[in-house]
Formats: structure tokens, sequence, C-alpha cells
């Protein structure tokens, strides 16, 4: 979770968020300007949820084309958008429908609900979904359950049963936390925990859930609301290791800004919900849809995987470059993610580093205390992350 100094905030706003004393006005590409006309270099992309970076001239012509068409209509009606983007996602997934909801949270909820209809399913009545330390999975009752972060777990209790949590990257420990549990219906992981600290889980170890999952009827389900949507340099982080997920969430990224989340299912997952079984009004709206179908086509437009992968490894080589005393010395421990999600961890907590950057015109975050995380938009272009270098002289 990112820990920033907190700022008085408006007497009419909740105070949920420890917010910077900083308000943006406007964007272009990955600069923004805030009220008082300061530009910064945009490397947190609204938490990786800008792709397509700020103003994108032919986002913000779909999107006022569609303004004009229809924003909402219900789920009542076909809405041919959806199923438009559904098609776009089970091509570059591989795998076989979709469900449209709104944010990663629900995108999730409907992960959970699939993989305890799953159990029920095969008789069996109290099903257990495996999950890992240091996940985020969102923050309603059964994703704040499923989450691995006692700080954002603490005052909500009490939390939902049916959950066995063990450590990434450990295939013995997973065999043991389910050995003669015939219980067990699902294994629920990211690919790379994002609010965690990015923590990828090893292409190895993916490939030996996939296979654990498939030896025990259990569903392989992939939150990849964070690193999903090409920021590893994939359309989705898991494919790096050649798997394929039987339910996979996304959110952040799809819509490029607007709020759209999915939950893509496999043949295994495919014909779990039927008529009835699951919904939101928001969900799969045509605004929604149009920024979905629109950003997947701009992303293959403009080639964003490979720039992804490109401006991504650039950007971790020159890192370990300019970071290598700090390495050496072990004040840095660690750099680590893939393609635009990248982590610097440090020895020590360094949440004032947020307020620093900016100062020094970049905005980024810190998470899990001591990681420094970098998720720009996907555009970012080869000349930019040079004004990153500030950050490594710290
Ligand atoms: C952000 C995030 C969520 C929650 O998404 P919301 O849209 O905030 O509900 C869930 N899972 C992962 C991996 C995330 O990074």
């Amino acid at each position: 979770m990112t820990t920033a100094p907190a700022t008085p905030s408006s007497p009419h706003v909740m105070n949920t968020y420890g917010r910077l004393p900083i308000a943006l006005s406007h964007g272009q590409g990955c600069r923004v300007w805030d009220v008082n006309g300061r530009e910064y270099l945009d490397a947190l992309g609204g938490i990786a949820v800008n792709t397509l970076g700020h103003n994108h001239a032919q986002l913000v012509a779909a999107l006022h084309d569609q303004l004009g068409k229809l924003i909402h209509t219900s789920n009542y009606y076909h809405v041919p958008l959806q199923e438009e983007l559904a098609r776009l996602l089970v091509e570059r997934s591989g795998m076989s429908n979709v469900f449209f909801c709104s944010t990663g949270l629900e995108a999730n909820e409907a992960a959970l609900k699939l993989a305890r209809k799953f159990g029920h399913d095969k008789g069996i009545e109290r099903p257990q979904i495996v999950v890992y330390e240091k996940a985020f999975h969102g923050r309603s009752i059964a994703t704040l359950s499923a989450t691995g972060n006692p700080k954002v777990q603490a005052g909500f209790g009490p939390l939902l049963e049916g959950f066995i949590r063990v450590p990434i990257n450990s295939i013995s420990a997973l065999e043991e936390a389910t050995a003669n549990n015939p219980d067990v219906v699902a294994v629920f992981l990211e690919a790379i925990q994002g609010e965690g600290g990015v923590n990828p889980m090893h292409a190895d170890y993916l490939r030996s859930v996939r296979a654990l999952c498939d030896a025990r009827d259990w569903l392989l389900m992939i939150d990849e609301v964070q690193c999903g949507m090409g920021r590893t340099g994939k359309w989705f982080a898991h494919q790096w290791a050649g798997i394929q997920p039987d339910v996979m969430p996304l959110a952040k990224g799809l819509g490029s800004g607007v709020p759209v989340g999915a939950v893509v299912a496999g043949p295994k997952a495919a014909t779990i919900f039927g008529p009835g079984n699951h919904g939101s009004t928001f969900g799969g709206n045509p605004l929604a849809m149009r920024a979905g179908v629109e950003t997947i086509r701009i992303m293959e437009q403009e080639n964003l995987l490979d720039n992804a992968t490109r401006i991504g490894a650039q950007l971790k080589t020159a890192l370990h470059q300019a970071l290598a005393p700090e390495l050496a010395r072990g004040a840095v421990k660690d750099i680590r993610g893939q393609g635009l999600m990248l982590g610097i961890e440090l020895d020590r907590p360094c949440a004032a580093l947020v307020q620093q950057c900016a100062d020094q015109g970049l905005l980024i975050s810190v998470t899990a205390d001591s990681v420094v995380r970098l998720l720009p938009p996907l555009i970012l272009s080869a000349a930019q992350p040079s004004r990153l270098w500030p950050l490594c002289a710290r």
C-alpha cells in the first residue's frame, strides 16, 4: 500500500487516502501538469491504469463518439461492444469467455464466486481457496480476506473463511498446505504481486502450480488486474511461463482510465455461472466497452507490447548501472519486475521518496514500505527514462 505523508483533506471527502499535496489539472502523453502549472513525468500511470498515457487523441475521439451514441443501457439487452471486447480478450488470452464489471475487486469477487460454485457443483460444501502471503486482491470483505496484508485487514473482522495461505514460489509449501484436503477448489495468485512489493512468481513455479491444479482438478485463477494488459510486454504476465489459467480477473489498464473490469474464463470455468448467478449494473456498459476495445486497438497499432518490453529492459539495465554502488553496499537490495512494472527494493522504509521525487518532477509510488514502484504508461518513449535518473541519485 502506498503510504504518503497525510495532508489535511477536504471536510467533505472521506479521509481514506494519504494524499500528496498535489492536484493535477491536465496531461499529455506521459506528462501531467498540476494546478500551479508544474510539470511532472508520470511514472505511476494512475497505478497501472493509464495504459495510453493522457489525452491520447484516438482514444479521446472514440470516447467522444461513444458519448454521443450510448453511455449505458443495462444488461437487459445485448451489448454488441461487449461481444467485441470479449472476442478481443478471448483471442489474446486463448481462453473462452468473459464477464464484465467495473473494477479489480469486482473481477476478483466474481473469480471467488466461480471457485466456490465450481466446488459446490462437485459436491464440496465448504470449498477452500489457496491464496498467498503479501497478496493484494481488493478491499471488499471477500477480496480483503484473500489479501495477505494484516494492515489492510485490521479492523474489518470477522473475515471470510475458506482461504489457505502459503508463501510464494514454494511448490512444497503449497503441497503441504493442501495435503489430504478434499475441500480445496482453486489456487488464486498474482503472476507478479503488485501492492505486495513487485514480487514475481517464477515461471517454473507457475508451471508446477498449473500441473498441480490439473492433477487435483482445481481452478488456477490468476489475478492480472495490475500485471496484465501488456504491462510486462505480453498481453498477460502468466504468458511468459507458457501456461494458461482457468480464471483471469482484469481491470486497471483495460480501459486506459475508464473503469472497466473483466473476468476471463477458460473451458473449465466457462459454464460455471448461468443466468441469475452473477451480475453488475454498470458492468459492460457501452462507454466502458468502447474504452476497452479502443485501448486494445491502439496498443496494437502502436506496438505497445514491444515498447513495454524494450523500454522496460532499457530502464532496468540503466537502473542497475546507476544504482550499482547502492546495490554493492546493500542500500538497494533488489531491482525486479518485467516490462514496465518495476520495483526497486531499498533496505529501509522509503515512503518519503514519493514527495521527494514529486519535488523533482517525477510521479512514482512506494509500496510494501520499502519498494519504489514504477508503472508508467506503456507509451513511454526511449528518451523519457533518463528523466527517472534523479530517482537513482537518492
Ligand atoms: C488494484 C488491484 C486490485 C483491486 O482493484 P480495484 O479496482 O482497486 O478494486 C486487485 N488485484 C490486484 C492485483 C490489484 O493490483
